[in-house]
């Protein structure tokens, strides 16, 4: 049987990891999983159901109960569609809230581990390489600078103005890479990937080029 391959990749918000890890998938035929849309359904449940941001023990009750699935590109919470409702800003800024208590990371690092047990997989996030798969055998970290970045979501979400987005990245960088719990760093045999001056299918080869290079002994 052949050996279940993890690649890891990590970084912050508008580096790019969404499409990349999305096609370097589809490439080589592995499960992509966004664990950034976990983080998303779950803060999506609880504005819906009023739960506080400042509730940890709720919070991460609802985590354990949130039944995520990936089907098709689509994302389902509970059984309903809602890819597109977590990509609100709101969301956004509760994610990185409910993703701070060390009880909700605990419930979807149970769960993405599940997802990826049977499946080499694609795995984006900000603690891939760093917790949910310390052993993984291909560990990416991609950064562009905070313009790049900003300029990239603002495109995104079709606006001309990159300055509002700039500043939500940057109040939820600095929340990512600044808490207790599993903080957004670089793994140390990750390797660092800066796209600022790359187009999406050069970062891709180059993830392409580092898994032959890992796998091929
Ligand atoms: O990747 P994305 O921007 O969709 O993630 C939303 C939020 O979820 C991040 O800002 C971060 O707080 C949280 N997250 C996390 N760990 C992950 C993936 C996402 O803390 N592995």
């Amino acid at each position: 049987m052949e050996k279940r391959v993890i690649i890891a990749i990590d970084g912050p918000a508008g580096a790019g990891k969404s499409t990349v890890a999305r096609d370097v998938a589809r490439r080589l035929g592995f499960l992509y999983i966004d664990t950034g849309a976990m983080y998303r359904a779950v803060a999506l449940w609880a504005l819906r159901t009023g739960i506080a941001m400042d509730d940890p023990h709720r919070l991460e009750q609802l985590a354990q109960q949130a039944e995520i699935e990936f089907t098709a590109g689509r994302v389902l919470l509970n059984g309903e569609d809602v890819t597109e409702s977590i990509r609100e800003p709101q969301v956004s800024e509760a994610a990185s809230k409910v993703a701070a208590y060390g009880g909700v990371r605990r419930a979807m690092r149970e769960e993405q581990r599940r997802i990826a047990s049977n499946h080499s997989s694609v795995m984006e996030g900000r603690d891939i390489g760093t917790v949910v798969f310390p052993e993984a055998q291909i560990k990416v970290f991609l950064d562009a600078s905070p313009a790049e970045r900003a300029r990239r979501r603002a495109a995104e979400l079709g606006l001309e103005n990159s300055r509002a987005v700039a500043q939500e990245m940057e109040h939820r960088d600095r929340r990512d890479r600044t808490r207790v719990e599993a903080p957004l760093t670089q793994a140390p045999d990750a390797e660092y990937v800066d796209s600022s001056r790359m187009t999406q299918e050069e970062v891709t080869e180059a993830i392409l080029r580092l898994v032959r290079k890992r796998t091929s002994h």
